[in-house]
């Protein structure tokens, strides 16, 4: 039927996005100009935070965010084992350990119950983490009133790896208004639900925070001389007051990310809408959905089934099958702390056995705001024959 593969995931670019960006090839400013301001005022204006700093990638917003809550050697951060190593990967960045809270078998996000069990032992041997990032899978929030209610106990910091879930809500609120968390982290990689190419953003209600994490985007050099330790030697000075890096969004990603801000309602809607058409098709067959709380609008990231009983047997089977049919089908995600880096740390497969189960069952089956109802429909018949 399909003649060209049918991707799991794909960005939507419109004529008025392509302007945007020749805009800005014309314009005096490729880098430091007024449109990354402006990304990040329409984002903070969108989620209900003060703050926001653009930055190069979803990763370096991390990595700058665990620095900026003063994440640093000796300190310990947790994050979810069903997610992309970047979750994680943030925290190595800055000297710290990392450790993982399993997860909730029903929807692959960090589980609370599994939280307080591992803080309750980890008091007991003076291993609290300083910091914990839970990662909205697929575009759904994770429990955060709960999560928070234990960063108070304990008190750990919170930052959200929201890369899959712009657009999404939580209790009615957009993810990203930090009501539960003191930073959030979005990503704009093209999978991701709005594009810059590459790009991402961290949000915060903190100015503190916020002032830190654009030191550090660009080497932790500042101009302004109420930040400065000295006195200015005249107009051509500047002041180096951290270790940062260059971790600058270009004018050119945030016209383009400005650009499909103004369609992200859109893209959520028709997601939601085919995420339910698969819902629907799939209620007979051995396979479940992630589970959907009540509490949460998702952003519908990515669609993932879960494979049930007999059919178990036959997850790399329909994989791979339907790779041959021209649909890719993902997995989201290998386990982090299986990977061979974090085998290397010292993490064995038994440690986080609900993240193993997830890893033996799940897949991802195709889903973007420009999927096709024929196509649809081709990867139902498929998914139907095969299990
Ligand atoms: C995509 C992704 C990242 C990294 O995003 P980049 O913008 O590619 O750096 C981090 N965490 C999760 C959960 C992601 O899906």
């Amino acid at each position: 039927m399909t003649d060209s593969l049918i991707p799991y995931g794909k960005q939507d670019i419109s004529q008025a996005d392509i302007d945007a960006v020749i805009d800005v090839l014309k314009s005096d400013w490729l880098t430091q100009g007024p449109k990354v301001p402006a990304f990040e005022d329409t984002i903070s204006a969108y989620c209900g935070a003060n703050y926001a700093t653009a930055t190069s990638s979803a990763t370096s917003a991390l990595h700058i965010a665990c620095l900026s809550l003063g994440v640093s050697e000796g300190d310990i951060v947790w994050t979810s084992p069903i997610s992309f190593v970047a979750s994680a990967n943030c925290a190595l960045y800055c000297g710290a350990k990392v450790d993982f809270v399993d997860v909730d078998i029903d929807t692959g996000n960090l589980s609370p119950d599994a939280l307080e069990q591992k803080l309750i032992s980890a008091e007991k041997t003076n291993t609290l983490p300083k910091l914990v990032i839970p990662v909205h899978l697929a575009g759904q929030s994770c429990d955060m009133q709960a999560i928070a209610k234990l960063a108070e106990k304990y008190s750990f910091k919170i930052i959200e790896d929201a890369s899959h879930a712009i657009g999404a809500k939580y209790l009615g609120k957009p993810v990203g208004c930090c009501e539960h968390s003191d930073i959030t982290v979005f990503s704009f990689h093209p999978v991701k639900i709005i594009t810059s190419a590459e790009g991402g953003m961290a949000v915060t209600n903190c100015k503190k925070i916020d002032n830190t994490m654009k030191l550090l985007r660009s080497h932790g050099i500042t101009s302004n001389p109420t930040e400065m330790t000295e006195p200015s030697h005249g107009p051509w000075y500047y002041q180096q007051v951290e270790l940062g890096f260059n971790y600058r969004m270009t004018e050119l990603q945030a016209a383009l990310g400005l650009s499909q801000l103004t369609r992200l309602n859109e893209f959520v809607a028709k997601r939601n809408e085919l995420a339910s058409i698969y819902t629907n098709e799939f209620k007979h067959l051995p396979l479940t959905h992630l589970h959907q709380s009540t509490q949460s609008y998702s952003s519908y990231h990515l669609y993932i089934i879960r494979l049930t009983g007999d059919a178990v047997k036959k997850h790399k089977e329909l994989i791979c099958s339907l790779r041959e049919h021209k649909i890719t089908s993902h997995l989201h995600y290998i386990p982090i702390h299986i990977q061979p880096y974090y085998k290397g740390l010292g993490f064995r497969e038994g440690d986080f056995p609900n993240a193993i189960e997830y890893y033996n069952t799940a897949l991802t089956i195709p889903l973007h705001p420009k999927l096709k109802t024929s196509e649809q429909a081709y990867i139902v018949k498929k998914i139907t024959d095969i299990i």
